[in-house]
């Protein structure tokens, strides 16, 4: 049995089309128009497999297909189809559509699964639009996905209004959870989003597990003062010590860390941000994944050392806050092993990989049984139109999920 790579590759391409922008763009913001008409062309292609779809309270979308008992939980595949802006055509897409691909392949061949199969679209997966995300997955992990009908979008449109798009609000999303005994495993294809596989040439990744985040607000105080009447030597300048701090990073963090650590500045400010006064201030984000938590530890804490260092140095004072923290999650070994096997058995060559970037998986794998299959992305390009997974690569990639479904669903029960 095997999937129909030209429909999988054919719908990617018409769901692509359904974030096409005046500006040219891509984008399929979560609860935008263009969202919206990507799950409806999603539906329409589950309604044709006689599939039954529903929305739940957090706004994912779930296609079902019985199996031979009904009373054993459920497969699970899935992702998401929001995009972040000018996006690319296969993350979140793949797992979505190669989910239904699998049901639409049992439909031809005649084969009815002994347990149940549900495609999920989850919902506002990207966070961009309200500065978090994962919102539909943590709902149906029973995690409070922490949003609110009156908090405020980056365009300033309230999140109430913004949810009517799919009909839900914010307070009826925990309603979304499920109960763990309902839920067989969880599947997920993705896009590497990386280049691991890329560089090696290797066309399918077994996840072993998604790196852990933790991120941080370092806000550096020194004086603001005349650019051009204070001597180098009287000043205290927030940006020169951020900088110099800023500038170690790669050095600590490849020392004490692994291949798979990485440590980033991703923004900036200064205050009062005049050409003709010395920064006062220096605030910016720091953010360390890792697939080990003691290992995320460690970097902070050496971190933590350097700008200690460097601030006395510069005879500036800093607060470094915690600001969010995710636990490193590795994938169910069971799965995991399903996954591999599916792959072994179609005779593809594979690696087994770790996850530097969220999914929907970060979270399923911290209440249902959850493994993740991957395929390479083109130079490790994604979020961007430059996105490119080949032809080939997402016909394995499905092929493989296909097969992972057969075997799990041939397991009598998670071990
Ligand atoms: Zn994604």
């Amino acid at each position: 049995m095997k999937v129909n790579g030209k429909r999988v590759v054919s719908r990617l391409e018409e769901i692509y089309q359904c974030g096409k922008k005046d500006d040219g763009t891509y984008t399929r913001m979560a609860f935008s128009a263009e969202d919206v008409k990507g799950r409806e062309l999603f539906a329409s292609w589950a309604k044709k497999l006689n599939m039954t779809c529903r929305m739940d309270e957090a706004g994912n979308l779930i296609a079902h297909m019985d199996g031979q008992d009904n009373s054993l939980p459920a497969i699970l595949m899935g992702s998401h189809l929001d995009t972040v802006p000018d996006g690319g055509k296969y993350d979140g897409v793949l797992g979505c559509v190669g989910g239904l691909e699998v049901c639409e392949t049992f439909r031809e061949e005649g084969y009815v699964p002994k347990h149940p199969i549900e495609v999920i679209v989850f919902t506002d997966e990207e966070g961009f639009r309200f500065g978090k995300g994962l919102t539909g997955s943590s709902a149906i992990c029973g995690q409070d996905p922490d949003i609110s009908d009156s908090e405020l979008d980056i365009y300033g449109e309230a999140r109430g209004s913004v949810m009517q798009s799919y009909g839900i609000t914010s307070a009826d999303a925990l309603k979304a959870a499920r109960d763990p005994s309902s839920v067989h495993c969880f599947i997920e294809l993705h896009v590497e989003q990386g280049a691991r596989l890329y560089k090696t040439d290797t066309p399918v990744g077994v996840v072993s597990s998604i790196a852990g985040v933790n991120r941080y607000d370092i806000t550096v105080t020194g004086e603001a003062n005349h650019a051009g009447s204070t001597a180098m030597a009287d000043r205290k300048d927030a940006l020169v010590a951020a900088a110099g701090f800023i500038n170690r990073i790669p050095e600590v963090t490849t020392e004490y860390g692994n291949e798979f650590t990485v440590a980033t500045v991703g923004t900036i400010k200064v205050t009062p941000h005049s050409v003709n006064v010395i920064p006062g201030t220096c605030t910016f984000s720091l953010e360390i994944r890792d697939q080990d938590a003691e290992l995320m530890s460690l970097i902070e804490q050496k971190l933590r050392e350097t700008l200690g260092d460097i601030c006395s140095k510069y005879g500036v004072s800093y607060t470094f806050v915690p600001t969010s923290f995710h636990e490193p999650a590795p994938m169910s070994e069971w799965v995991k092993d399903n996954v591999e096997q599916a792959v072994k058995e179609l005779g593809i060559d594979y690696s087994v990989i770790p996850s530097g970037a969220f999914h929907d998986s970060l979270i399923m794998t911290s209440v249902f049984p959850t493994g993740m299959i991957f395929v390479p992305s083109e130079k490790g390009i994604s979020h961007s139109r430059y996105e490119y997974t080949k032809d080939a690569d997402i016909e394995n990639g499905c092929n493989v999920l296909l097969q992972t479904v057969i075997n799990v669903d041939n397991m009598t029960s998670s071990c």
